[in-house]
């Protein structure tokens, strides 16, 4: 652990920000990173400095990112450690956390980045503990693509040494999903947990101009099997699962489809709406 300044004193601060400045603007860095600063979780806890003591640092950080912004130009961007708290999402593009996997609990029936959702200006890279995946942990990379999320990828001299080899299969479905619809997963138009026809699965809906994603997490420890969506029904449009490689099966009955699937227990699918001319190159995604 380094040395943690009091981020209550302005010269602090000014140092910082001109720090910033000289890497955003001399040395044309675009990427500003923020390391230590996100949760606001450090406090002063000096009674001779002039605040409040205990001071938390998250006015602190909060001012300095703010700082930062203004002082660097346009095209750069702040990433930070950590998840901020949602006044200071304006003033940065991204961070990173381990909420969504390094903290999967049984207590927690679905793993969502809320966050994700309500500010999908902001880009979060989630990571998995210890920077690893040889363990059975690379499991946990399907709900990156359940939150349509971006993923921390850990630091690797020798990549045979940090991912396993169930992992670098799912890295590269993961990958070529999210390139292949990036207009989806970067879109505005997000909207987590739309209803489900069937109990215990969770559905995020992504769209982007005609193209609709939608990722599904089957939280039950059976096969979830059935109907699952009721939408608008759209002639000559097939639905595929990107994840497993498999056509969806639709009924329809006048303007109304149901999405039929059968997921295996405490999986997850990636359901493309596509014209059907687009079909066979969908499919070939998630079969490789
Ligand atoms: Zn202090």
């Amino acid at each position: 652990m380094g040395y943690v300044p009091c981020l209550a004193f302005q010269e602090w601060l000014d140092y910082m920000v001109e720090s910033a400045t000289f890497l955003a603007g001399d040395l044309d860095a675009k990427i500003i990173y923020l390391d230590q600063l996100g949760s606001g979780a450090s406090i002063c806890e000096r009674t001779d400095h002039q605040h409040k003591s205990p001071e938390p640092h998250f006015y602190g950080e909060r001012k300095l990112t703010q700082r930062i912004r203004e002082a660097i130009p346009e095209d750069a961007v702040i990433c930070s450690e950590a998840h901020p708290e949602d006044t200071r999402l304006q003033f940065q593009n991204a961070f990173y956390q381990g909420g969504i996997l390094r903290y999967l609990t049984r207590q927690i029936q679905v793993p969502m980045n809320m966050t994700r959702f309500a500010f999908p200006d902001v880009k979060c890279f989630n990571n998995i503990h210890g920077y690893v995946l040889t363990d059975n942990n690379w499991e946990r990379l399907k709900f990156v693509l359940f939150n349509g999320d971006a993923f921390f990828m850990p630091r690797a001299y020798d990549p045979a040494s940090f991912f396993g080899k169930e992992a670098t299969l799912d890295f590269r479905k993961l990958f070529r999903i999210q390139h292949e619809y990036a207009d989806a997963f970067t879109s505005s138009d997000v909207e987590p947990l739309i209803p489900t026809l069937i109990p215990g699965t969770f559905v995020n809906q992504f769209r982007a101009d005609e193209k609709v994603i939608w990722t599904v997490f089957n939280a039950n420890y059976r096969t979830a099997k059935g109907k699952l969506l009721e939408i608008a029904a759209k002639p000559a449009t097939q639905y595929v699962d990107l994840w497993n490689g498999a056509p969806i099966t639709t009924n329809t009955a006048g303007d109304t489809t149901w999405l039929v699937v059968e997921i295996g227990p405490r999986d997850v699918a990636c359901i493309s709406e596509v014209p059907e001319k687009k079909s066979t190159s969908q499919l070939s995604i998630g079969a490789e």
